[in-house]
């Protein structure tokens, strides 16, 4: 090969490098049976879109590519023999270079990024990589320097940074807990009052608690081959019993949103990923307080209910009472006239009209009979309503020493019905079970309170420790005016017909345990409401 210099590079290179590209090694250096003119490969250097520089071993420059001017500002007569030190800020922290020339003098290839100012003085970061060139001895004989100019991409990179940060630390600031969710319902980022639910509720994963709750009272929350499903906002879920603060409420509120896949596999293929921000507020202070106030009013609501009870009771006992004479005076008329007992007329016509009084008697009584106010029907969460009934009745418990074991379900799907019916229905059954424990003399005076929820049913349990109802006499009390006490009042033996009649509206069921031999315990269950029409606690 000879050593003159290709034209392209005429002015350009100092003898140095002249000498570097047109040596022997270099020509023997490249592999056999490559065919292309070593003129190509110097075009390739002098055309690279990145800035090329070659020194000798104490980083004076020696060649620069057109790139390196384009970068920089220098040309090449203003940097040809400079140090590579004039692109320097000179506010690279010291152990850069050094760890730079700790590797590049180790015949190693060293990557990082400087602080380069262009000749009009602004400053740039650089990404830098430098190998060492070695000679057929295998010592370094100079070092090739590539760079580029990365501010704009550091900026961007930095203000994502940023972004981030700061959605991290708003987010972390909130309040409310905060849990971004994959499809495959992993949680990929939370937030302090999240992490908090953690230790409270004492489950590993709330989102996927809360998520669950959702779904037991909304359609599919997350379905198949939806682009977004829609977003939810302000979706109750009572927790029973969470942590040491008792009952507790949760606003959920939840907003998919989707994010073009990152992976390589997808760069053509553009290929989106679903998440969920799920936020749950703690509203559990506004409810209680909400609470305190309902309760009066329920209170007095229920007094009002019961006193009209007790009069459709009373007149519904009077009317059954008159019913049993006035039954055996039409016995009595139908005999006479089967009998075709002429003699006894005057007789027959009295009884007549006793019986004629009777029926308006009757009558006038059954008008008087107090209709029990229709409520709308709503989906209703029955932890909560035998919550309310049990603060109602907290005096009544401790004036009669009762203790109440509650068991509730920690999440309960919502029932279709009538908040005040289903009230009255559990404080019946908690009447009666504080009446039996007190007629029994029950040493130990304990009522059980649980739910349960099965596939599409919801189970209440009432248990107490009284004298418990004897099996022949089971399926009797439900039935009107019967008393299992043995002077059954005008009031008595009707409250267990208004309860079944209750739980009838309710399409649901109830039943005496057979098998409960403490006490008496009645069995109810109520079907779970339809999801399309239902909210985790329904209020009304
Ligand atoms: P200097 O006095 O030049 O050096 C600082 C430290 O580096 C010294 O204390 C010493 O530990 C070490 N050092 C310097 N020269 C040698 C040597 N020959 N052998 C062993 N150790 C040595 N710097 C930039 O700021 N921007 C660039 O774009 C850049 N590109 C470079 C490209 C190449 C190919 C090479 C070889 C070096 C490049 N440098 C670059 C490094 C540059 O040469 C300087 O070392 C650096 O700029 C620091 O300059 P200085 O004047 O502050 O300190």
């Amino acid at each position: 090969m000879s050593k003159t210099t290709p034209d392209f590079f005429k002015g350009q290179l100092t003898p140095d490098v002249v000498e570097l590209f047109t040596s022997s090694s270099v020509e023997a250096g490249r592999k056999p049976g490559n065919p292309l003119p070593l003129s190509l490969f110097i075009k390739a250097v002098e055309q690279a879109p990145v800035a090329i520089s070659i020194t000798d071993k104490k980083a004076k420059i020696l060649y620069i590519n057109e790139a390196f001017t384009e970068v920089t500002g220098y040309r090449a007569e203003e940097i040809l023999g400079e140090n590579e030190s004039k692109l320097s800020d000179k506010c690279t922290p010291r152990e850069v270079y050094y760890d730079l020339w700790h590797t590049i003098t180790r015949k190693q290839v060293w990557h990082g990024q400087l602080i380069n100012r262009r000749k009009q003085g602004e400053r740039y970061l650089a990404d830098l990589t430098i190998a060492p060139m070695l000679n057929e001895s295998g010592k370094i004989s100079h070092y090739i320097g590539m760079h580029r100019d990365v501010t704009q991409a550091y900026r961007a990179e930095q203000q994502l940074n940023n972004q981030k940060h700061l959605i991290e630390s708003v987010i972390n600031a909130s309040p409310v807990a905060m849990a971004v969710l994959d499809s495959d319902h992993r949680i990929i980022l939370d937030n302090q009052m999240y992490k908090m639910l953690v230790s409270e509720l004492g489950h590993n994963e709330p989102a996927r608690f809360f998520l669950d709750a959702l779904r037991q009272d909304m359609s599919d929350l997350w379905p198949e081959g939806v682009s977004l499903p829609r977003a939810f906002s302000n979706r109750e879920v009572r927790v029973e019993g969470a942590g040491r603060r008792g009952t507790r409420w949760f606003a959920c509120s939840g907003n998919w949103f989707s994010e073009e896949d990152a992976r390589a596999d997808h760069f053509f293929l553009k290929q989106s990923r679903q998440y969920l921000l799920l936020s749950i507020n703690d509203i559990t202070l506004q409810r209680r307080q909400q609470e305190k106030l309902q309760l009066q009013a329920l209170r007095d609501m229920m007094a009002e209910e019961e006193h009209i009870r007790s009069i459709r009771e009373t007149l519904l006992g009077a009317m059954h009472q008159i019913r049993q004479p006035q039954n055996q005076i039409n016995a009595a008329i139908q005999l006479m006239a089967q009998r075709n007992d002429t003699n006894n007329k005057p007789l027959k016509d009295l009884l007549s009209q006793v019986r004629q009084m009777g029926e308006e008697t009757l009558n006038t009584l059954q008008r008087c009979v107090p209709e029990i106010p229709e409520t709308a029907v709503v989906p209703v969460n029955i932890n909560q309503l035998l919550h309310e009934v049990m603060l109602l009745y907290s005096t009544k418990f401790l004036a009669n020493g009762v203790v109440v074991d509650w068991l509730p379900n920690p999440v309960l799907p919502s029932v279709l019905g009538s908040a005040n019916k289903l009230r009255m229905l559990f404080k019946q059954l908690l009447d009666n079970a504080v009446n039996a424990m007190n007629r029994g003399g029950s040493r130990e005076r304990l009522i059980k309170i649980s739910t349960t929820v099965g596939r599409d049913w919801i189970y209440v349990a009432i248990a107490d420790t009284g004298p418990g109802i004897p099996p022949h006499q089971r399926n009797k009390v439900f039935e009107p005016f019967f008393t299992t006490q043995a002077m059954g009042g005008l009031q008595a033996g009707m409250g267990l017909v208004m309860v079944k009649e209750i739980v009838n509206q309710h399409s649901g069921l109830i039943a005496i345990d057979p098998n409960y031999k403490n006490g008496c315990c009645f069995n109810l269950s109520f079907p779970v409401c339809p999801k399309n029409i239902s909210t985790v606690t329904g209020h009304e």
